[in-house]
């Protein structure tokens, strides 16, 4: 199993040392918005126990953050209005993993709209703090 490396851009986001259009945080997870999303209203939780990915997480932090994935969620839907959501986490770069640190994606499904590249253009940085804020008032 691959290492954990504490220089990735999410364990940077998590200590502050660089910004993210943040919707919460606790002791235990952060959310924000993906820069990059597939959709609009693209969310992505963080524990903050650091690991690569779901394969070498702690089932500890797995049992507290899928909560928050439901809550997140719940609050994505109310606010985007989305037909569905689909949750994504990816496990490796063949899987498609970019960002080694643990997430789950909450991605809004728009009917008749398809979903944008993963890892794809960058969003307007005015239209993702509404969101972050919209998002942040429903949880
Ligand atoms: P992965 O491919 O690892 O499952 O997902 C990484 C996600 O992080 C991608 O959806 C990508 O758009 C997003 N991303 C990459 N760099 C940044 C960043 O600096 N800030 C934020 N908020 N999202 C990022």
């Amino acid at each position: 199993m691959m290492t954990y490396d504490p220089s990735n851009i999410f364990a940077k986001i998590l200590a502050g040392e660089l910004p993210c259009h943040k919707v919460y945080e606790d002791d235990t997870a952060l959310v924000m918005m993906d820069i990059f999303p597939q959709s609009k209203g693209h969310t992505l939780v963080l524990p903050k126990a650091p690991s690569r990915n779901l394969l070498d997480a702690d089932p500890a932090t797995l049992s507290a953050v899928m909560p928050l994935v439901q809550r997140v969620a719940r609050a994505v839907e109310a606010v985007t209005k989305a037909d569905g959501l689909r949750i994504a986490q990816f496990n490796e770069a063949p899987a498609g993993q970019t960002v080694f640190h643990l997430h789950f994606h909450i991605i809004p499904v728009y009917e008749g709209i398809a979903l944008g590249a993963h890892g794809g253009g960058k969003a307007d940085d005015a239209e993702l703090a509404a969101l972050a804020k919209n998002i942040a008032a429903k949880l």
